[in-house]
């Protein structure tokens, strides 16, 4: 069996990862070190969860020890770019573990924060600096960073940064790196517009596929429940009354909704939290502390806020409502299964959702298991994809209180359980699903 050191990794970062719990390179690992150690730029197809941090972190370090610089002040030897602050944060987390025995340094930076602290850890330069775009460029035009030293680059969740409208700020961002340089991207699909940005920027890459592109991970056992849209606050009480204190990520379309059934959630006794844009960044911090720590289990989230949600152990992954783009169902629904665990995902569909499922069953291939039958169509057009929403929809009169419908008829609990009856406690946990997210 292959192992972290016949990859070519000196001793340090071996003794870093077994010290971190793994015992062989995941795939993607397999393949990206060895090309990332000889120089060579690397073209990752990779969803989260398949190891792609260590993946391109770990040589990384090796390279920067092996070429033993120092950074001079205001600049960085290797720049990581993240499109949110969470992923930042997390990568900047896996740097600190597998450069544990290496004199590496490192700074992350991100918006929704003071500057000073980041000027202050940039001043004197850093072998690692992991951002997101737009508060780099910030400090760039302040002239507290440059980049004229930078001679790797890593771009992760190059889709996502399309999706977030970063591309414009990146080519920015990669003009002003040296050359030559090393350039590596992670993406877990390949539109149009990453495929030309990698064309632009990555010089003869090898390109490394370990799932193929929006093709969920088959470990994940994906059911759909048919609900109507009024009646998903009390279908989701059902399903997740014999949940209760496992580790679950449910999706809402919009920040207000995700408040609403954190809300809910918490007034059935569940120990929630919501997370999402509109939270500062020490409620977004303290909710994914209370999520990994499991002190409050159930973590609500909007897309954007979910980016960079690295935890292991998420049990279920429900989706609250359907995503309008098929791929963010395929991140969302990855959040489980991670590290080559198991994992379950629960969909509520409303008719007007049903052709978003198909488009996303067209998109991984496979369907998801109904737990009821698919409501009949209604008269009318009805039944016709309707043009993809965006942004914030009125909520339904009655959500949240009014009687349950859709859900009554549900087939069953995954794995095969009667649906529960919901039983409201008498008191709310104390625990605040939308005051302390
Ligand atoms: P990532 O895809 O980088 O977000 O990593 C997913 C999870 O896998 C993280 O929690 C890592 O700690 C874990 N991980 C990374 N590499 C390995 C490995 N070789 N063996 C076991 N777990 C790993």
């Amino acid at each position: 069996m292959q192992d972290f050191k016949s990859l070519g990794l000196t001793e340090p970062l071996v003794r870093a990862v077994a010290e971190a719990g793994y015992d062989s390179p995941t795939p993607i690992q397999a393949q990206a070190i060895p090309v990332m150690l000889q120089g060579g730029d690397v073209m990752g197809l990779a969803q989260t969860g398949t190891g792609k941090t260590a993946a391109f972190v770990l040589p990384l370090i090796d390279r920067l020890v092996a070429e033993g610089k120092q950074a001079p002040g205001r600049t960085c030897r290797a720049l990581v770019l993240a499109p949110t602050r969470e992923l930042a944060a997390q990568i900047g987390a896996s740097i600190a573990t597998y450069a544990k025995h290496s004199r590496i340094t490192h700074a992350v930076i991100f918006g929704g924060v003071k500057p000073g602290p980041q000027i202050r850890a940039l001043a004197k330069g850093v072998d690692i600096l992991v951002a997101t775009p737009g508060r780099l460029l910030d400090h760039m035009g302040e002239g507290k960073a440059r980049l004229d030293m930078t001679r790797h680059v890593v771009l992760d969740e190059a889709d996502q940064m399309l999706d977030l409208g970063f591309i414009p700020a990146i080519r920015k961002l990669l003009a002003a790196v040296a050359t030559p340089r090393q350039t590596v991207m992670f993406s877990a699909t390949m539109p149009k517009q990453i495929r030309s940005l990698a064309n632009d920027f990555l010089k003869d890459p090898k390109t490394i596929s370990v799932t193929p592109p929006s093709k969920p991970v088959e470990r994940i056992d994906q059911k759909v429940l048919f609900v109507a849209q009024p009646d998903k606050p009390n279908a989701l009480i059902d399903l997740m009354a014999p949940e209760a204190g496992k580790r679950a990520l449910v999706f809402t379309r919009t920040k207000h909704r995700a408040d609403r059934v954190a809300k809910k959630l918490v007034s059935y006794g569940h120990k929630a939290n919501a997370i999402h844009g509109n939270k500062s960044q020490n409620q977004r911090e303290r909710a994914l502390n209370a999520f990994k720590s499991g002190e409050a289990p159930v973590l609500v989230a909007t897309d954007i806020a979910a980016r960079g949600i690295d935890v292991d152990g998420v049990e279920l992954v429900v989706n609250f409502e359907l995503p309008n783009v098929s791929e963010s169902y395929v991140h969302r629904i990855g959040r489980t299964a991670r590290a080559g665990a198991s994992g379950r995902a629960i969909a509520l569909c409303a008719p007007d959702e049903i052709s978003l499922l198909r488009d996303i069953e067209k998109l991984m291939g496979l369907s998801a298991t109904p737990l009821n039958d698919v409501p009949p169509v209604p008269e009318g057009d009805a039944a016709k994809p309707k043009p993809q929403r965006r942004g914030r929809r009125k909520p339904h009169r009655g959500q949240g209180g009014g009687k349950a419908g859709g859900a009554r008829n549900a087939g069953g609990q995954p794995g095969g359980n009667k649906t529960p009856r919901r039983r409201r406690p008498k008191r709310a946990s104390a625990q605040g699903g939308t005051g302390n997210a």
